[in-house]
């Protein structure tokens, strides 16, 4: 029987059920899970009808969900059903206005695009066509910001965008403080495309030129440590911008031959190559466990199936789904990258009573993952013995001895709603608090929410009285309430709570067996320094992390996430 949460209900009604033209709704929750998994199965060569009845076990049980795209689209007419693009900015006003025409469609279609804007020339540059002057990369991220905000994907969720700047190029510091002005960037995450040259240029103490890209002429001198501090005074201030480790990234590329990857998804969650996209979907690790002599344990028997499957059926996507332009089809058919990853994981810890911020759940991060690694690759093994490998896979760092059917298997995204749909935490993030209110999409609704696993918990212990719920209410956390046993408060420890340097920790054992990469939060209190945000994105960068996302509570106004204290 399929049981869902009321969040899930109310976010599943106004924007994943499908609506006949007068906007109501036309079919229930396990309707859309036939849907997705009839359409999925459709590929199937043999056994169709048991592919169908397994991905809709998995589906409706809420063991794993796909990216909200092919929730919404997958068995309607052209659905387009993938979350993650990137796409070119070439340095002509066609190049960006095409990119922006075809972004446009991406968005209508729920989908996220990525941009790495280095290749424009500077601003105040002479334009030959024009006798005028150019106006620089950050403008026409402005005039993405604004169609973007046009364009609210049908109803169903704003674009997500990410817009990378290059560390050498000379309008990098208008890039780094673009968010802060007053007619700042909403529908863009910016992150800055970080060498390491220049991370070595900054430990050293050495100057840093910023080089025009299209005459490769150096127009300024500065010391990296001054653009260092920039960056980080900036993100300290207001969550942005993060940082994208170009070279990291490029050491990984699967198929370096076919190009070098100089950008990521919104979230920074899959690095791609010029009109490449990706399919996501997700384990709900607080699912995968049995319970053995009234011990709670990983059940996994369970995640081996769930991960075959899993991967199974984002392959299957690849080969259903609707393209809206050449361009991706065949890049993306080519490469046939998929990143398949996981939610609820703070969730499961509680279930295991392992502390979040514990050196064991570090260790435990890494065994999980390692072995979701290794089914994942057997199981796209085992697809390319019996489809093929993915085309490029010639010109692919696994040829001639590893046969794949897809360039990438794994990706740690968001799960910014799927988690809300299968009720769970987010992602690999701890909990953020055991009670907030949740702004809705599209802003205009929000939700309220007590952790179940929590109340359980204390309910167990015979601790929930009035008392601590209405300080739950108020405060979000548990800290100060005396009644309460010390190792309970640690094994609920909050996002807030829970030092930079573990949660740090936990993005690096999840990247090491991740091909693509994870996208994390650090969140941070309110308190912390612009010294401790250096200290996060320089370990960030030893620990080989693809990329890095800090957040300070409270530096942006509309933050997604609020804790009830705080309404
Ligand atoms: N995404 C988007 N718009 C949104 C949220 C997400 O385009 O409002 C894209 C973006 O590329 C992001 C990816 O979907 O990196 C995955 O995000 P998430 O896991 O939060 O999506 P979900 O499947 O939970 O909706």
């Amino acid at each position: 029987m399929l049981t869902l949460s009321n969040n899930a209900r109310q976010i599943l009604n106004e924007r994943y059920l499908l609506k006949d033209n007068k906007g109501h709704i036309i079919e229930t929750p396990q309707q859309l899970f036939k849907r997705v998994a009839t359409f999925v199965a459709g590929c199937e060569k043999r056994q169709k009808d048991l592919f169908e009845i397994q991905f809709y076990k998995m589906l409706s049980g809420l063991y794993f969900l796909p990216n909200s795209p092919t929730l919404m689209n997958a068995g309607c007419k052209k659905g387009q059903l993938s979350a993650c693009f990137v796409l070119p900015v070439e340095d002509s006003l066609k190049g960006i206005f095409n990119t922006l025409k075809y972004a446009a469609l991406i968005h209508q279609s729920g989908g996220g695009t990525g941009f790495n804007f280095s290749k424009l020339r500077p601003k105040d540059e002479i334009v030959s066509s024009a006798s005028g002057s150019s106006s620089g990369p950050v403008a026409f991220i402005k005039v993405y910001d604004a169609a973007t905000e046009y364009v609210k994907q049908g109803g169903k969720r704003r674009g997500a965008n990410m817009g990378i700047l290059n560390i050498d190029h000379p309008d990098i510091e208008a890039f780094i403080t673009s968010k802060s002005s007053r007619d700042a960037i909403e529908n863009f995450n910016i992150s800055v495309g970080i060498s390491d040259d220049f991370m070595r240029a900054v430990v050293q103490d050495l100057n840093w030129n910023l080089i025009n890209p299209r005459t490769k002429k150096i127009t300024k001198v500065l010391k990296a440590k001054d653009l260092w501090h920039l960056i980080v005074h900036e993100a300290w201030r207001t969550g942005d911008p993060g940082l994208i480790f170009i070279d990291t990234i490029n050491t990984q590329n699967p198929t370096p031959k076919i190009g070098r990857i100089d950008c990521t998804n919104p979230c920074g969650e899959v690095p791609l190559l010029n009109y490449e996209s990706c399919n996501l979907g997700s384990i709900n690790l607080a699912k995968m466990i049995v319970e053995k002599d009234e011990k709670i344990l990983i059940d996994w028997k369970k995640l081996t199936k769930t991960i075959h499957l899993g991967i199974r059926f984002l392959d299957n996507i690849i080969t259903l789904n609707h393209y809206l332009l050449p361009q991706i089809k065949r890049i993306t058919t080519a490469n046939r990258k998929i990143g398949l990853g996981v939610m609820g994981w703070a969730e499961l810890l509680i279930l295991l009573e392992v502390p979040y911020a514990s050196d064991e759940a570090v260790a435990l991060a890494e065994q999980v993952m390692q072995f979701i690694k290794k089914e994942s690759f057997t199981a796209s093994e085992k697809l390319a013995n019996e489809r093929g490998v993915f085309p490029n896979w010639n010109d692919s760092i696994y040829s001639p001895k590893y046969k794949l059917r897809n360039a990438t298997c794994n990706s740690i995204a968001p799960t910014g709603t799927i988690s809300v749909i299968a009720n769970t935490s987010y992602s690999i993030e701890p909990l953020f608090a055991l009670a907030y209110n949740r702004v809705g999409i599209l802003g205009n609704e929000t939700q309220t929410e007590i952790n179940t696993l929590f109340i359980e918990k204390i309910k167990q212990l015979n601790l929930w009285t009035p008392q601590v719920e209405n300080t739950v209410l108020r405060t979000g956390s548990i800290e100060n309430i005396k009644i309460i046993p010390d190792h309970i408060k640690h094994l609920f420890k909050t996002s807030l709570d829970i030092s930079w340097q573990y949660h740090l920790l936990h993005q690096r054992a999840f990247q090491k067996y991740t091909d693509n990469a994870v996208s994390k939060t650090i969140n941070l209190s309110e308190e912390k320094t612009a010294e401790d945000v250096s200290k996060i994105f320089m370990t960030a960068w030893n620990y080989k992390l693809k990329g890095i996302t800090i957040y300070r509570y409270g530096s942006k106004t509309n933050q997604v996430l609020q804790k009830c204290s705080l309404n």
